[in-house]
């Protein structure tokens, strides 16, 4: 209703436009011939670039730099990916597209969840996680509000291609060819479960972030175990589906033999697979579902030790909605071969659990990388007129794993391992401007070409442990002294004297008489003065090792967004000094015992800090003329390029001052 509403008011600002020409009863259609590509790089950060430019490690950027132009880009409050990829789809904050960080919480549970993910209620369908795959009536559901940049768009007839935008799974329907990215979930509906198949006694079996580690026994040279599947709703208690596999070791080489369902493939100790196919059957005949994932032998002797890559939904046959239309993904793979599905797609959770180490989680991030060149320069070619987006995760990821190998500063920098691979990231970097060469070659005088990041950079030293700090400062009372172990969100809080919690990355909410289930704080006056008392001490923090201001900003929710979800997400926002970011355990509601801690995860860099501190960047081959253009101007640059008229709700200015693309 509300988006019809919306279209209405479209329809009505179109009438009143006299570049259109037809009647108001049919959409004008685009008839121009202009081109507008925009290569969205998660996390490149504008210090790095620059780093790297002057060392004439990046020649194309420098080019664009120097013959267009090159600015800072403000990014999202808070400049965490979901939150500011849906900036630049909506044109709107986190008030109009209602994504507020990479965790929600429900205010009647108090419980976490993930920002991109709805829990439907029990259906007798195939459960991915919180998905439903719709035999079964239901289906997946895009939780991110407002209208996507290219869906106007398509109401203007202006053809598009949008691969792998984030915040964007389901794939909002659309004309053109699109494919979802961050967001979009394994077989098993998690963002990316690994398993790790080991006889060693010593392993720590069960599961770890990310990932399980299975026990298996090698007897008489050889290993049976399971592949691990979405839950199987139409079995008693919802076991997962699990396809066996057999592995051959070899008694004298490093080598294996492994078989699983019609596969028989051979692989050398740190070798990868292809990507393999599996079928889950869950109810012979009707329910099977098929996804793809790659082997890695680690090792073979004396310790058996199998890596298997996240079962990723198999694009050739997808068991939800991945692409646009709907067979574009099986398209794309007769193209360009298999490739990973999974949103984010380097498993940077198994470096993190050291089951793959720096040189084994690199061979798996080029290879993703490779897989999005591959379908880049596929795709690219075939662009004629419209808009081109194509998104590229490396920079992100890679400046989170390997921040540590970069900067001697870092706690966790290791000068042997620096020399291994410290030159990993700019070898990242310096494929991005491969990409970017690619692109120049095609610059005409009717194409704009828009070069940007979501957010930059940061080192991520210390971890300040937000939950802690309210528990210690009285906000938060515990029935009982916190339990390290305990993994519940806020297990054992008093709510009934607790005035404010922590959630996310950069999350604080009051617990609100009225809005959480047991809210104690009175709307109004009260909790004003409670905000702004938090605020001023959470400024005055420091770090008690080096005196430095851990807390550089505090946002309040009222202030920043606009829009009707403004106050369905977080009370403040705590922006960080470069340096810290809120720990891994406070995040989720947990209370470690200290503060401050140091960062001893290979997760080295980080973004999710004040904002101000870690800008995006924006490069173009025409003068911007903004000074401080900002993610949300991104959309009405676009529509102001193809003589669209800015929507409702929709915030920010075109970047440039003349529109290019006329309608004729
Ligand atoms: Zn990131």
């Amino acid at each position: 209703m509300k988006t019809r509403t919306r279209k209405l008011c479209l329809a009505l600002t179109l009438c009143a436009t006299a570049a259109f020409f037809f009647s108001c009863r049919r959409q004008p259609k685009w008839q121009g011939d202009e081109k507008l590509i925009i290569l969205g790089i998660d996390g490149m950060d504008p210090q790095l670039l620059k780093r790297f430019m002057a060392e004439g490690k990046m020649p194309n950027f420098s080019g664009l730099a120097a013959r267009g132009s090159f600015r800072l880009l403000t990014t999202s409050i808070p400049p965490q990916s979901p939150v500011a990829w849906s900036n630049l789809i909506t044109g709107m904050n986190a008030g109009g597209h209602g994504i507020f960080d990479f965790i929600h919480r429900d205010p009647h549970t108090l419980q976490p969840y993930f920002s991109a993910s709805r829990v439907e209620p029990p259906k007798h369908g195939i459960h991915l996680g919180s998905w439903v795959i719709p035999l079964g009536g239901g289906s997946a559901e895009q939780l991110r509000q407002g209208k996507a940049f290219w869906e106007i768009l398509d109401d203007y007839g202006v053809p598009n291609s949008i691969f792998r935008m984030p915040s964007n799974f389901p794939p909002v329907q659309a004309k053109g060819n699109t494919l979802s990215g961050m967001g979009t979930p394994d077989l098993r509906g998690s963002y990316g479960t690994f398993s790790f198949y080991t006889d060693d006694p010593l392993a720590a079996v069960g599961t770890v972030e990310g990932g399980q580690i299975i026990p298996v026994q090698v007897e008489g040279s050889q290993v049976n175990a399971k592949l691990i599947g979405p839950d199987n709703t139409f079995r008693k208690g919802s076991p997962p589906a699990v396809e066996p596999f057999t592995v051959a070791i070899d008694p004298l080489e490093a080598v294996a033999k492994i078989s699983v369902q019609d596969n028989k493939f051979v692989l050398r100790e740190g070798e990868w697979s292809d990507w393999i196919h599996v079928e889950f059957q869950l109810i012979p005949f009707i329910g099977n579902v098929r996804g793809i994932c790659r082997f890695y032998l680690k090792q073979a002797h004396p310790r058996f030790q199998l890596y298997v890559s996240p079962i990723n939904i198999d694009p050739a046959d997808p068991a939800l909605p991945i692409s646009t239309p709907k067979n574009y993904s099986g398209e794309l793979v007769e193209e360009t071969g298999d490739f990973y599905t999974q949103g984010i797609s380097e498993d940077t959770k198994a470096l993190s659990a050291g089951v793959l180490d720096d040189k084994e989680y690199l061979q798996q991030a080029k290879t993703v990388l490779a897989e999005h060149r591959q379908i880049f320069d596929a795709e690219f070619p075939k662009f004629r007129r419209g808009v081109f987006f194509f998104y590229f995760s490396s920079l992100d990821l890679n400046s989170h794993m390997f921040w540590r190998l970069i900067d001697p500063q870092h706690p966790e920098y290791d000068a042997t391992l620096a020399t291994q691979y410290g030159s990993a990231l700019p070898e990242f970097y310096q494929q991005i401007d491969q990409v970017l060469g690619e692109v120049l070659q095609h610059l005409d005088d009717r194409t704009t070409l828009l070069v940007l990041s979501d957010h930059g950079f940061a080192p991520y030293n210390r971890s300040f442990n937000l939950n802690t700090w309210l528990l210690n400062n009285g906000y938060i009372t515990l029935r009982s002294a916190p339990n390290p172990d305990q993994s519940q969100a806020f297990a054992n809080v008093d709510w009934s004297r607790t005035r404010a919690y922590g959630l996310g990355l950069n999350g604080l909410y009051l617990n609100l008489r009225g809005r959480e289930r047991e809210g104690m704080v009175e709307p109004g006056a009260p909790a004003d003065a409670l905000m702004g008392e938090i605020q001023d001490k959470l400024l005055c923090v420091r770090d008690p090792q080096n005196d430095v201001a851990a807390v550089t900003r505090v946002d309040r929710a009222s202030e920043v967004y606009q829009g009707p979800y403004a106050r369905q997400g977080p009370d403040l926002l705590v922006g960080y000094n470069r340096g810290y970011r809120a720990g891994w355990q406070t995040i989720l509601g947990n209370f470690p015992a200290e503060i401050f801690e140091n960062n001893t995860n290979p997760w080295s860099g980080d973004h999710c800090i004040d904002y101000t501190l870690v800008p995006g960047v924006l490069l173009s081959n025409r003068p911007i003329d903004a000074t401080t253009p900002a993610l949300t101007d991104i959309a009405p640059t676009i529509f102001a390029q193809f003589g669209i008229p800015q929507p409702d709700g929709m915030m920010g200015h075109p970047v440039f001052s003349s529109t290019r693309a006329q309608v004729k």
